[in-house]
C-alpha cells in the first residue's frame, strides 16, 4: 500500500491535500538493474501519477466562465466566507474546542467548534423510543440543572457563504466578545458562555470550495443559480427546484453545482433512512448526541428580506414555536430598521400536504427534529445579489453581517426563555 500526500496550491485559496491509497501491482523489493522491468514500472507508475492528477483537477475551483462578472473585490475584511478563513479561526481558538467530524468526498475535513461542558443528560433510549414510552427524558433528562443546548449548522450548500461569514464571526466574538469589525456583542457573549453551542461553520466544504464567488452582492441573481445548482452536459441550466430532480447529482452534468458535495449529494435531502453523505451522518450525530433546545440550518436566496421557514413534518407545538420565534425576529429586524416582512407577519403553522399530491419534502431540518426533538428550521438569509431592476442591492456585507449575528443572538434569546424541560 502507498500513500501519496498531493497539495494543490494552484488556487493560493485554500491549501488542501489529499491522501491517495493504492495497492502495489509489483513485487517488491525489485532488482533495479532489471532495466525492461523498470521501464515498465516507471510507464505505469506515470498511468497512475496522471489518474491521479486528473482526479486532483475535477476537484479545483469551478472557474468563473468566461463573459460572467468576476468575483467582488471589494469584500471587506470582516466578511469572512471562505474554508481559509474557517480554517484560520479554528487554529486561533483559545476557549472553544474543534473536531473534525467528517472527511468530504473531496478529501476536505468538516469542522464542528464546541462551546461549554456536554452535560450528562442520563439518555437510555433514542429519542423516538423515548417518545414512544411517553417521555423524552428517557432520551435526554433536561431541567434547569442543565444548559441549553444550541446547534448551528453552517451552510450545506457551498454558494451559500453568508453563513459562513456569520459562524466565523460568532466564533471569534464566542472568543474574544467582538465581531471582526470590533463591534462588543456581549449578550451574544454572555449567551455562549452560559449554553452548550455546537457550530459547524461550513456544512458541505467540498461545494464551498467549487463556488468561484466569494460573495454575490451587487451580482445578477441569475450567477447564484448557475454557480449554486450548476449546468448540464448541453451547458443548460439545471435551476431550482429542479436540481432536486436528478439526485445524486450525476450523468447528465456539465458544471457539478455548489449546492451539492463533490459526489453529487444535496445534504439538505439525503436519504435520512441511510444517508448518503458522510457530512450528513456528522451532523445527524451532533443532533444525536447533543439533544440540541434549538437547531438552524443556515441558507441563502436571492431575495431581500431575510426569513425563517417553518418546519416541515414536525408537531403542531413545535410549528408554533418556530413560528414564534420567526415573528420575534422580524420584530427585531423591524426595530432595527434591517430588511423585515410587513408588521404582524408569521410563519403558517398549517397542516403539510393536506391533498395529494405530496409537495412538503422531509428534508434535514425535519430528520434533526425527528432525531433529537430539536427545535430545528431553515434560515434563508439575503445573498445581497440584484433584484431585478436594481444596479445597486440594498444588502451589502454589513447587513448580512448584521442579519446574521441578530438571528443568533434571537435564538439564544428565545431559547433561554422558553426551554422545553424534559424530566
Ligand atoms: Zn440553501
Amino acid at each position: 500500500m502507498y500513500k501519496i500526500l498531493f497539495t494543490n496550491n494552484k488556487t493560493g485559496r485554500e491549501k488542501p491535500s489529499r491522501i491517495f491509497q493504492f495497492t502495489s501491482p509489483y513485487p517488491m523489493p525489485f532488482s533495479l538493474f532489471n532495466l525492461p522491468q523498470m521501464k515498465k514500472i516507471v510507464i505505469k507508475h506515470l498511468v497512475l501519477s496522471v489518474i491521479i492528477l486528473s482526479s486532483e483537477i475535477t476537484l479545483s475551483q469551478n472557474p468563473i466562465d468566461p463573459g460572467d462578472p468576476p468575483n467582488n473585490k471589494d469584500i471587506p475584511g470582516f466578511y469572512k466566507s471562505r474554508l481559509s478563513d474557517i480554517k484560520a479561526e479554528i487554529k486561533g481558538l483559545k476557549t472553544g474546542k474543534a473536531e473534525v467530524i467528517a472527511s468530504t468526498p473531496g478529501g476536505l475535513p468538516v469542522y464542528a467548534v464546541y462551546y461549554g461542558q456536554k452535560d450528562d443528560f442520563q439518555s437510555q433510549a433514542n429519542y423516538n423510543s423515548a417518545v414512544g414510552a411517553g417521555n423524552a427524558a428517557y432520551y435526554a433528562k433536561k431541567d434547569s440543572c442543565t444548559k441549553p443546548v444550541v446547534y448551528f449548522v453552517g451552510p450545506v450548500h457551498g454558494s451559500e457563504g453568508e453563513g459562513i461569514a456569520g459562524l466565523v464571526n460568532l466564533i471569534h466574538i464566542s472568543e474574544t466578545g467582538k465581531d471582526y469589525r470590533g463591534r462588543a456583542w456581549p449578550e451574544l457573549k454572555k449567551y455562549v458562555d452560559q449554553c452548550r453551542v455546537i457550530i459547524i461553520p461550513s456544512g458541505n466544504p467540498d461545494g464551498r470550495k467549487r463556488c468561484p464567488y466569494d460573495s454575490f452582492v451587487n451580482l445578477p441573481c441569475e450567477m447564484m443559480t448557475k454557480y449554486a445548482q450548476g449546468t448540464r452536459k448541453d451547458g443548460t441550466w439545471w435551476k431550482h427546484p429542479q436540481c432536486k430532480g436528478l439526485h445524486p447529482m450525476k450523468g447528465d452534468v456539465g458544471m457539478l453545482g455548489a449546492y451539492f458535495n463533490d459526489n453529487g449529494i444535496n445534504i439538505m435531502h439525503d436519504e435520512f433512512f441511510s444517508p448518503m453523505a458522510e457530512e450528513t451522518k456528522a451532523i445527524l450525530k451532533i443532533a444525536r448526541d447533543e439533544a440540541p433546545d434549538i437547531t438552524v440550518s443556515l441558507h441563502s436566496c436571492c431575495c431581500l428580506v431575510p426569513s425563517m421557514l417553518q418546519n416541515y413534518h414536525t408537531p403542531l407545538f413545535m410549528k408554533k414555536r418556530v413560528a414564534e420565534l420567526a415573528s420575534q425576529l422580524n420584530q427585531r429586524y423591524r426595530s432595527l430598521n434591517m430588511p423585515h416582512s410587513k408588521e404582524g407577519w408569521t410563519l403558517s403553522i398549517e397542516d403539510d400536504d393536506p391533498a395529494f399530491p405530496p409537495k412538503r419534502s422531509f428534508n434535514l431540518v425535519s430528520a434533526l427534529h425527528h432525531l433529537s426533538g430539536t427545535m430545528s428550521f431553515t434560515f434563508e438569509c439575503s445573498h445581497g445579489s440584484l433584484i431585478e431592476g436594481n444596479d445597486e442591492s440594498m444588502v451589502k456585507y454589513n447587513r448580512i453581517l448584521d442579519i446574521q449575528l441578530i438571528l443568533y443572538q434571537e435564538m439564544f434569546n428565545y431559547i433561554v426563555n422558553n426551554r422545553l424541560y424534559w424530566n
